[in-house]
């Protein structure tokens, strides 16, 4: 029995970034930038209003300007024109002008500052064509409301590494300097398998001694959030040939994802299946609970139509759903990321801390991850293990976002004892 982290080591070793390919901007979510990105343009592309208002000159409003005003003490100014959304102003603002500008509007010359709207009492007045801005206050100081040009990226800046999740803000930040392609790696592609005579298929009622097969869509949906795309091989039954014929098949995909069979039970026959095919057995059992069964191997390039030289890496995952759960989120997820381009240089990542909010007892021999509920109270992050009857049970799963950790041996553990904790998503 390996630990955790010698059991992570050997997943990231056998995981080999997938080759580069061009995609359309619209199918890039989910995908790993291969390449740097920089921008072609500056953003924004001029002083810009962040407001709707007028564009003045502050010093129209300084008190000697004020005093020098005849009338009421509030600066008026006469307005030159509106320029709105797309348009660009015609006109320059000398003293006592000004003109109306919407957000995002290019700052007219002689301006240095924005009067929001709402700070300004609009007066058509007869023989001006726009009339006469009188404004509310006389609180402007120069570069208000104005966002200088190149503020956000300037054209050749790199605003994008290589090697980032592209996520909807990727995308918006691609469209704004223009991809319309943009070079990817590739999507890790899943094969999934969950076996067992037990399993029926979701659409139908169990009869007596079988269940539905939970592990196959909560397995497909895991990979898919970690950016893979499934191949859905269907269930596979405890028996020998059709095992083979099943897993042969699953061994052209990048990685094999198999639930249930790895344990110690007569029909457990996964292991013996795998190596029978080829595939060279890394580890099997990790010090873990649950998921203690885990057995990973590696089949070398020759299956199916893998790309020359790629090799298939195999996960036997324990079929108890939450077994299966912690075992995808702990090791196949890291390959799965390191496949589709993720730079896991530190392959256990530092895991956050939170305190815990009630006693709680470990036992076992194991590196136990419990799941449980995440808070953030005035007290700070706490940690509440979830009511949790054991690996069979998906309903206290559903309750936890995180997993805690327990170090191995048990023990009682008190209300704020700093616990680390793997987060779910
Ligand atoms: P195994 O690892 O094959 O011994 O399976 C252990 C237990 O996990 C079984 O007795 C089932 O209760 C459960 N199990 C196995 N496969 C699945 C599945 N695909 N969906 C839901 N539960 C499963
Ligand atoms: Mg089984």
């Amino acid at each position: 029995m390996i630990s955790i982290e010698q059991a992570l080591e050997h997943v990231i070793q056998y995981a080999v970034p997938k080759p580069a390919q061009s995609v359309p901007l619209e199918k890039s979510l989910g995908h790993v930038l291969w390449e740097d990105i920089f921008s072609d343009l500056d953003a924004p592309p001029h002083d810009q209003s962040l407001v709707d208002g007028y564009a003045v000159r502050s010093t129209d409003f300084c008190p000697r300007a004020i005093r020098a005003q005849e009338g009421s003490g509030n600066v008026e100014l006469e307005i030159l024109e509106e320029v709105t959304a797309g348009n660009i102003p015609t006109c320059r603002v000398e003293s006592g002008r000004t003109i109306r500008v919407m957000t995002g509007v290019h700052v007219p010359e002689g301006a240095d500052a924005v009067v929001m709207l709402e700070d300004v009492l609009w007066q058509r007045e007869a023989g001006l064509s726009l009339g006469v801005a009188r404004f509310a206050t006389r609180e402007v100081v120069a570069g208000q409301n104005i966002m200088p040009q190149a503020t956000s990226l300037h054209r050749g800046q790199r605003v994008l590494p290589s090697r980032k999740r592209v996520r909807p803000a990727e995308i918006a930040l691609l469209a704004q300097v223009g991809r319309t392609d943009v070079r990817v790696f590739g999507r890790p592609q899943v094969a999934l398998l969950p076996t067992g005579d037990e399993l029926v298929d979701v659409g139908f009622l169990p009869g007596p001694g079988k269940i539905r097969n939970s592990n196959g869509p909560m397995l497909a949906a895991c990979a898919r959030q970690f950016g893979a795309e499934v191949l859905d091989l269907g269930i596979g039954r405890d028996d020998r040939e059709p095992l083979r014929a099943v897993m042969a098949q699953g061994l052209s995909a990048d990685v094999l994802v198999i639930s249930g069979g790895v344990s110690a039970g007569t029909l457990d026959l996964v292991p013996e299946v795998l190596e029978d095919l080829g595939v060279r057995q890394v580890f099997h059992k990790v010090n873990l609970k649950p998921g203690k069964p885990l057995w990973f191997g590696v089949a070398d390039g020759v299956q199916g139509d893998r790309e020359a030289g790629g090799s298939t890496l195999v996960f036997g995952l324990p079929g108890n759903p939450v077994s299966s759960f912690v075992c995808f989120q702990l090791f196949v997820s890291m390959a799965l990321r390191r496949l589709g381009g993720e730079d896991l240089r530190e392959p256990v990542a530092p895991r956050p801390s939170a305190r815990l909010a009630r006693p709680f007892e470990v036992r076992g021999d194991r590196v136990t991850y419990a799941p449980a509920r995440l808070d953030w109270t005035e007290a700070g992050a706490v940690l509440d293990p979830v009511v949790w009857h054991g690996s069979g049970d998906i309903r206290g799963l559903v309750d936890a976002n995180a997993l805690a950790i327990f170090p191995e041996g048990g023990g009682h553990y008190e209300p704020g004892e700093r616990i680390l904790y793997h987060p779910l998503d």
